[in-house]
């Protein structure tokens, strides 16, 4: 890590707590169309039209509560109430509002590497969504850069790179999604600490990758970052 002089933060379940929050919503959707069909399908419906909508809604709350009002119109046969519908939109409001909890002395921790690296955040989905966020967590003043994207592709972080002028070797990306935030970093040959979290969507969720590739670290916890990088 000698050569390291960027650390790129990804937000959700790795600064703060997240897809809970979005797993209880779900619940209740699928709670809401139990006189219509089972769990199981509810659950499994919500995941295919939530991937199907991802390129014309993109990721996140508002784009799930419009998935969430597709399913229960097609799930009941159209015979979802207006007043149940409502209560869909308000589940949706519900993740918008929800308070914004810390991960393992999140502050602490970027606060300690402030001290010697600069800080950038790389957070997928919606603009309005992440800011909000964002400010709730009380980090933004820890970092030098913030970065709202539609998507973490490796097209994404390199168009990033030479926008912010990064050279990959002097570059470490921290985050939960092997998909999102470790897979195309390593490809873009900089480095990568994967911190696995207890619940991960799906969509994000790889089985297969190199555990031993050169440019990969895994650590268990946020604070462990301070052991490796300070
Ligand atoms: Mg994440």
């Amino acid at each position: 890590m000698k050569s390291i002089k960027v650390i790129a933060f990804d937000a959700d379940d790795t600064l703060w707590d997240n897809q809970p929050h979005f797993n209880e919503i779900i619940t209740g959707f699928v709670k809401l169309l139990k006189p219509y069909c089972s769990e199981k399908t509810a659950w499994d419906a919500i995941y295919r039209t939530q991937v199907e909508n991802l390129p014309l809604y993109g990721f996140g709350a508002r784009s799930l509560t419009l998935s969430m009002t597709q399913e229960a119109c097609k799930l009941s046969n159209y015979q979802i109430d207006a007043a149940s519908i409502e209560k869909i939109l308000q589940l949706g409001r519900k993740l918008l509002t929800m308070p914004v909890e810390l991960l393992d002395s999140a502050q602490e921790v970027v606060k300690k590497l402030k001290e010697k690296y600069r800080l950038i955040l790389i957070t997928k989905g919606d603009l309005v969504e992440q800011e909000r966020k964002l400010r709730d967590s009380g980090l933004i003043k820890y970092f030098h850069h913030i970065e709202i994207l539609s998507d973490k592709k490796v097209e994404d972080y390199q168009n990033l790179f030479e926008r912010l002028n990064l050279k990959p070797e002097e570059f470490v990306m921290v985050g939960n999604s092997l998909k999102s935030d470790i897979i195309p970093i390593l490809e873009l040959n900089a480095k990568a600490i994967y911190i696995p979290y207890h619940s991960t969507w799906e969509h994000e969720n790889v089985k297969d990758y190199d555990k031993n590739h050169k440019n990969l670290t895994q650590i268990e916890k946020l604070s462990d970052l301070i052991k490796i990088l300070m």
